[in-house]
Parts: C-alpha cells; sequence; structure tokens
C-alpha cells in the first residue's frame, strides 16, 4: 500500500445487509489517484449500462482524495459519484468540511454502497467497526437534526455525518449531500441517490493516524501556504467575504446572470453584495479541515425571515440563484431561502434556477396562480423563493413539479415552456454568464454532468499577465480574451479542465490551487510527493485529470448520452438584455466549432468518441467495452 492512502475500500450492500473489504493494488491508487478518478473506476466496472438512477442497482460511492487528513489547507475534500437521477449522466458532486478528513482516519480511502435497505438506515464506521443501523427515528429529520441525533446516540460529538434531508427522502430530483449543516455535496441529485437506497446518513468517526512518507515537507508545505496567503489578495479576500465577494465585480462586467438570464445586470444588486452580507449579517467565520482562508461565513436575520444560524450564509452561487437570477434582491429573504436548502438537503443552484423558470413561465402566461398554489410567482417576489423553496423540499404543490428540474418541468407543463428552462444536458446553468466567459459556455456544453462552472478556470483570470504566468507549467503562454471562443481558447480549455479534472480526484478546494490562488501549480506536484513517496510529475499528474474526463465521457456515451447532448440552451445564443455586455451573445457556428475542436483535441472522434488510440494511450483500453 503507498503511504498516504488506508488501503481500504470499503463494500456495503444494503440489500443484504453484507459489508466487505477491498484492499486495491497500488496500480490502481497510482493510475486513479482518488477522488472522481477512482470513483469513475469503479462506477464504470460495476454499473450496469442503463440503470434506473433510482433504481437499487444504482452505485453510490464515496471516494476521497489522498491528501485527505494531511495539515494542507484545501486538501481535504471528498467526491459523491453515482448516475444521476437529474441528468442520467454521469453524477459528481464535492464537498469540503471534515468528513473526509475523518473517513481517512477510520481507515478507508472510499465507500462503494450498493442496493436498498428495507427501512430507513445509516452506515455507521467507527474504525474496523461498520454497521449498517436502524434509522426509522431519523427519517424526516433535517440534515441538522439528523447528525446530532447520531451524535447523541453515540454521546460523541466529534463524529462527522454526511446526510441527506426530506428532499433526498422526498427524491427531490436535485437532493444534495450535507456534512456540518453546510458543506454540500451540491450538484446532480446524488442526495435523491442516498435516499432512493433508504441511507438517510454515512456517519463516521476515526481514531488511527495515517502514515504520510515526509510528514517534514508536508508540514513546511502548509507554512509555506500559510505565508504565501496572506500576501494573496485573491485569498485574503476570500477569507474576509467568501464567494460573495465576487458579486459587485460580476455585476459592474455584465456577467452577473439576472432574471433567468435575460440580463446580465441587476439594477440594486448592492443591497446583496458581499459586502452588505459582511457588514449586516456577519455572525461568525470557519472553514473546512486544515485549511488557513476559513472563507465560510455564518449569517443571522431577525424578523420575517429570521434563520437559523447553523446552516451558514448564502454563497455566490446562492445569491445569485436566489437573488438576480429570480429578480430578487431581499438579501434576508436570500438567506432564507439558503437555509431551507441546507436544512432540507437540496442543490441552491437548481432549486433557485428552477424557481426562476418558474417565474417566466408565470410572466409569460404559461403558468397561473391555479398551478402556482395561488403565489403571485414573479421576479422580484423575495417571499416567494421562500415560500418556493419550501415547497420545492417537501415536494408540494409547485415545489413538486419544480422537485423534477427545469427540463422535465418545462416537459410536463409543455406550452413552450422549454424556451426558459435554462439547463445543459438536465443540470440546471450555474451563476457564471456564458456569454461573458465563453470558455465556461464550452464547458457547460461539454462536462460530462451537466452545466457545470467547475470545469476550468474562468476565463477572466487569462486576461491578464498574473494569472497567464502562473499557468505557464499548463502550457498557457500568453492572455486570451474572455470573448474568444476559437481554437487557442478551446487548447486553453483543455489545458484546464485536465488540471480541474485532476483537483477534483486529488480532491483539492479550487479556492486554494491554481492560476490566481494560492497553491501554484508545481507546489501541487511537491504535495503529492511529498504525502505518496511517489516520484511523479506534473504530466503524469495530468493524465489522471484526463483519465477522470474520458471514462467519464464513456460511461455517458453508454447511457445514451453523446454529441447531441453537447448544446447549450437558445437564449445564451441570444442577446443579453442589459448591462456592460448588452447584445453579446454566442455565435452558435462558432461555438459548433468549438465543441468539434474540444474532440479533436481530446483525441476523440468526430461523434466525440474517445479514440481506441486514446483509450490505450491513457491506459484505459478496458472502458473500451463500455460502448
Ligand atoms: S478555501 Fe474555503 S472552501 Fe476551500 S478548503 Fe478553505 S475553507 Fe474550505
Amino acid at each position: 500500500m503507498p503511504y498516504g492512502y488506508r488501503g481500504n475500500v470499503l463494500r456495503v450492500d444494503l440489500s443484504r445487509g453484507k459489508i466487505l473489504l477491498d484492499k486495491p493494488e497500488e496500480d490502481i491508487y497510482r493510475n486513479y489517484i482518488g477522488g472522481r478518478a477512482l470513483a469513475l473506476y469503479y462506477l464504470l466496472n460495476e454499473l450496469p449500462p442503463k440503470t434506473d438512477a433510482f433504481d437499487e442497482k444504482n452505485i453510490l460511492i464515496f471516494s476521497n482524495g489522498v491528501l485527505a487528513g494531511a495539515p494542507l489547507s484545501g486538501a481535504s475534500r471528498f467526491s459523491v459519484v453515482s448516475k444521476s437521477p437529474l441528468t442520467n449522466t454521469y453524477g459528481e458532486a464535492e464537498a469540503g468540511g471534515y468528513f473526509a478528513p475523518e473517513l481517512k482516519f477510520a481507515g478507508y480511502d472510499a465507500v462503494i454502497i450498493k442496493g436498498k435497505a428495507k427501512s430507513p438506515v445509516f452506515l455507521w464506521i467507527k474504525d474496523e467497526r461498520v454497521e449498517i443501523v436502524d434509522a426509522e427515528k431519523l427519517w424526516g429529520l433535517t440534515t441538522g437534526e439528523a447528525q446530532s441525533g447520531i451524535r447523541k446516540m453515540f454521546r460523541d460529538e466529534r463524529i462527522r455525518v454526511a446526510s441527506i434531508g426530506p428532499a433526498g427522502e422526498r427524491l427531490v430530483r436535485y437532493a444534495c449531500i450535507i456534512n456540518e449543516n453546510r458543506y454540500a455535496n451540491g450538484r446532480g441529485g446524488m442526495g435523491a441517490v442516498m435516499g432512493s437506497k433508504n441511507l438517510k446518513a454515512v456517519a463516521v468517526r476515526g481514531m488511527k493516524k495515517f502514515k504520510m512518507k515526509k510528514p517534514e515537507a508536508v508540514k513546511a508545505l502548509a507554512r509555506w501556504f500559510g505565508r504565501a496567503y496572506r500576501e494573496n489578495p485573491d485569498a485574503s479576500g476570500l477569507h474576509k467575504l467568501g464567494t460573495p465577494k465576487y458579486l459587485m465585480s460580476l455585476n459592474l462586467s455584465g456577467g452577473l446572470p439576472t432574471r433567468n438570464f435575460r440580463a446580465g445586470y441587476m439594477e440594486d444588486a448592492e443591497s446583496m453584495s458581499g459586502e452588505t452580507l459582511g457588514e449586516k449579517y456577519h455572525a461568525g467565520q470557519t472553514g473546512c479541515y486544515a485549511c488557513v482562508i476559513r472563507c465560510k461565513m455564518n449569517a443571522k436575520v431577525k424578523g420575517k425571515f429570521e434563520n437559523d444560524t447553523q446552516y451558514g450564509a448564502p454563497e455566490y452561487e446562492s445569491i445569485g440563484a436566489f437573488g438576480s437570477c429570480c429578480g430578487v434582491s431581499n438579501l434576508e429573504a436570500i438567506i432564507k431561502a439558503n437555509e431551507i436548502c441546507n436544512r432540507n438537503g437540496v442543490d441552491v443552484i437548481s432549486c433557485g434556477v428552477s424557481i426562476a423558470f418558474a417565474m417566466e413561465c408565470f410572466e409569460n402566461g404559461i403558468l397561473n396562480k391555479n398551478e402556482t398554489d395561488g403565489i403571485d410567482l414573479r421576479f422580484g417576489n423575495a417571499n416567494a423563493i421562500v415560500e418556493v423553496a419550501e415547497k420545492i423540499a417537501k415536494r408540494e404543490g409547485i415545489g413538486n413539479l419544480l422537485a423534477e428540474g427545469v427540463a422535465r418541468a418545462a416537459e410536463k407543463i409543455g406550452r413552450g415552456a422549454e424556451k426558459y428552462a435554462m439547463h445543459v444536458k438536465g443540470k440546471e446553468i450555474p451563476m457564471h454568464e456564458a456569454r461573458f466567459k465563453r470558455g465556461v459556455a464550452l464547458g457547460y456544453g461539454v462536462s460530462p454532468t451537466g452545466a457545470d462552472h467547475l470545469q476550468m478556470e474562468h476565463d477572466t483570470l487569462f486576461e491578464k499577465e498574473y494569472y497567464v504566468n502562473r499557468a505557464k507549467p499548463l502550457g498557457v503562454s500568453r492572455t486570451i480574451k474572455s470573448s474568444d471562443l476559437g481554437r487557442e481558447k478551446v487548447e486553453l480549455f483543455v489545458k484546464l479542465q485536465k488540471w480541474y479534472s485532476l483537483a477534483n480526484s486529488l480532491e483539492l478546494c479550487f479556492f486554494t490551487l491554481g492560476s490566481g490562488r494560492v497553491w501554484e501549480i508545481p507546489k501541487v506536484v511537491e504535495i503529492v510527493s511529498a504525502v505518496t513517496g511517489w516520484k511523479t510529475s506534473l504530466e503524469e499528474l495530468l493524465k489522471v485529470g484526463e483519465r477522470g474526463i474520458t471514462m467519464a465521457r464513456c460511461f455517458n456515451l453508454r447511457e445514451g448520452v453523446t454529441k447531441k447532448d453537447d448544446v447549450l440552451p437558445d437564449r445564451l445564443f441570444e442577446p443579453l438584455e442589459n448591462g456592460a455586455l448588452k447584445g453579446a451573445a454566442i455565435d452558435r457556428e462558432e461555438y459548433e466549432k468549438a465543441v468539434q475542436a474540444y474532440y479533436e483535441i481530446m483525441g476523440w472522434d468526430e461523434e466525440g468518441r474517445p479514440t481506441k488510440e486514446k483509450m490505450k494511450e491513457l491506459g484505459i483500453g478496458w472502458a473500451l467495452r463500455a460502448f
């Protein structure tokens, strides 16, 4: 077993009540490293093709990074992977917090869950002791109540709990998994897959240290990060305001998704900015395991939208989705809607975009008050975002329709509603305006999990020399405009996509690394070598990233998700209504050419299928049988 790992993959069959242990060979660890790539290796090998996401045969994998539990900032995240019930594609969601290190301390690199329990259960892992425990009393509880219920049951406040809320139990197709009341494996409905298996939570307590090859070198790297962080303006701003710090600059650039992506500028954005959040509602600060940035804010609201502080403050994505995207600038209502999502286990992006979709349908007479439970569902209605978010979590009235996601909801409504359904492959588009950042547009289109803003470092950075210089180890050589979608931008996209895919396999936080942030690219190679003892290189590690992208593509191809699905909604080819980018639109022909160039650069054929040669070069020839 290599240093840094535990050498154990836990296998749980909920149908049979069986628990087994796998001991992967070193070459599995070296080729797939952890997180996304390791989980994909198991998913692609073990999930029968065309399995329905809610079928008990679907597999749910909790997959750690090799760095989890090391005393390093931004290095202790984990992926949850499955077939997504929202998109019917490969599904993946990452979260920070404290769950991943605890799983490592308990002695496991991953947990593979199959089958369906006859009645509600949770998985209890305490070092070697692993049990499937009755969860009848936890079913129906919020994520916070489930966590405290399990901690009380075992009289241990340090148990780490990844739990679903009522939304996952009710199979809301974008239900998420929450740990520590705020850290979400947010996207693609991983919480709904848990719910379909009658699995309320995975609870972990671990007491065993693990071995790193060069612990002193790891500590020196941690000290280096502490110094570099203080000098990095991007990271120190992140500590103060969290991701909401980006809201005002995006608005001024004309890239803040507003009123269901019709516009790029929100008139009264100051009232919901990061600065306003910090000044008026700040109620404490926290962060993930060992991370010095501590970018997570608590918020406190009193009065009509009084919130429960333990569920944290909204991130930029949440303010965008419930705020500008719904035409709402009432920050108190946004904080409350965010709390409703974390409490019930609902993805904030899909929830907000689903409400914005319904608002546009309502304003265009496609939905009426009889269909919205009497709610005046217009853009700007702050009460409505709170009311409808709660209804979605409960699958109640209009919430039951929107809990299906915008693609399915539009199909059910008919009457031209699909025009307002902002999604890619069934997943709601995040709060990054694709007409502003064209690399992000390509990322939305070709992402294996549907619209995802974390496919690459965002385009705006590459307009500046500073970031280009920092990305030089990846082969980035000169600045390029955000609005560019030519061949050079696609080449940049591919380089960064491999890097980001690697980050999701190492489980590094995107806020801590990359071309603009603290962990410089060569430092990441140093970290992996110091923890594992492998004499690795950036080239070898980027191959892991590429393997991840390619295996995800193979998974989708065998599920019937192909080139025809690498498309964007029509609205993104239409002009933005206002703001600094008023009139900007993506050129359809340019986008289609970019997709074709992407296939070619990736070594895929014209239909977007990885070639035999490419698969063999990546050492994943075994996956050819998948499609
Ligand atoms: S930067 Fe923020 S999200 Fe990332 S690891 Fe640190 S505290 Fe967690």
